[in-house]
């Protein structure tokens, strides 16, 4: 097949619309479909401080392309990417750092080590034979670094690699489990309460559906990891997934549509969450609905296995 608009040869056809791309098109309209996100959401404004979580992987490097291709015009602005080693083996940011560099972003590394005292591989035995996945620990505690990061360096927002798939698995994965709170935390109004300050977090590639961010990641060789977390299982959200994958397969748009719904559902949700005060952990202070927060609870929890 030939582009749609300059019948080079395709590398992509984009089934919700019809349209074959050649490389040089397809990359066009995704970085305009980003940037407009980013434009009408008003997600960048000058002087931000803005922290992206880099695993390493494609999502986390194409945000990390795509910021600083347009803060890094804005000298008022920073951009600073924030690695977590969450102490697994074979897990490598090598590349993540080595991509840094090599475009002039500033990059941390911090460690699960150094912050909580405890490693994944470390405490995954003691984890699983409690029967808690090693992912809702892992998940739980690199939330909590980054956002502790982001408040200890100023940022004014918090940038997350979640792409179209993710939003509407979410969505879909909350009203399965009837959990309408968690749709409003989609919202993208939403962000990290903290003690003294709310940093808002934002999704620039929720427009994207996920195949087209691994296209653009190898047509742009940005460099990502391919390798699986040894703990990564098939989870409930792998079936979702696939669910979603054959709706859209079979009715192409389906994807983009879900997304709509859930956000005007979101905003509706997300409004009544924004009124509510949570109180406060009475172990580390952090905005919490119970006594201790589920980071404190959880480490607690680890602790006192054998
Ligand atoms: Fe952590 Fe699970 Fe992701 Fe592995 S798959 S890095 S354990 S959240
Ligand atoms: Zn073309
Ligand atoms: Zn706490």
């Amino acid at each position: 097949m030939n582009c749609m608009r300059c019948k080079r040869k395709a590398v992509f056809e984009l089934r919700y619309s019809g349209h074959w791309l050649c490389r040089k098109h397809f990359i066009e309209l995704f970085e305009r479909r980003v940037k407009k996100n980013i434009r009408q959401g008003k997600l960048i404004e000058k002087d931000d401080v803005v922290l992206v979580g880099l695993s390493g992987r494609k999502d986390s490097m194409v945000v990390l392309k795509i910021l600083n291709d347009i803060m890094r015009v804005n000298p008022n602005c920073r951009l600073v990417a924030v690695s977590v080693d969450e102490g697994i083996r074979g897990k490598s940011l090598r590349g993540a750092i080595k991509y840094c560099e090599s475009i002039g972003v500033e990059h941390r590394l911090v460690t699960f080590k150094e912050y909580f005292g405890l490693d994944i591989d470390d405490v995954v035995e003691k984890v699983e034979s409690d029967c808690v996945p090693a992912c809702s620990v892992c998940g739980v505690l690199k939330r909590r670094l980054l956002n502790d990061y982001a408040d200890k360096i100023g940022a004014t927002k918090v940038a997350t690699g979640y792409n179209l798939d993710d939003e509407i698995q979410s969505a879909f994965m909350s009203i399965l489990g009837g959990d309408l709170q968690s749709i409003g935390r989609l919202w993208s109004g939403t962000g990290v309460l903290r003690r003294r300050s709310f940093i808002p977090q934002i999704k620039v590639l929720r427009e994207c559906p996920e195949e087209e961010v691994q296209l653009y990641a190898k047509l742009m060789k940005l460099p990502h990891t391919k390798s699986r977390c040894p703990y990564a299982r098939t989870s409930y959200r792998t079936t979702v997934r696939d669910l979603l994958n054959s709706l859209e397969k079979n009715h192409p748009g389906s994807k983009y549509q879900m997304l709509r719904s859930s956000d005007e559902f979101a905003k509706i949700m997300g409004t009544q969450l924004g009124r509510k005060h949570p109180g406060e952990c009475s172990l580390c202070g952090e905005p919490s609905s119970g006594k201790k927060c589920t980071t404190c609870q959880l480490i607690e929890g680890i602790k006192v296995l054998p």
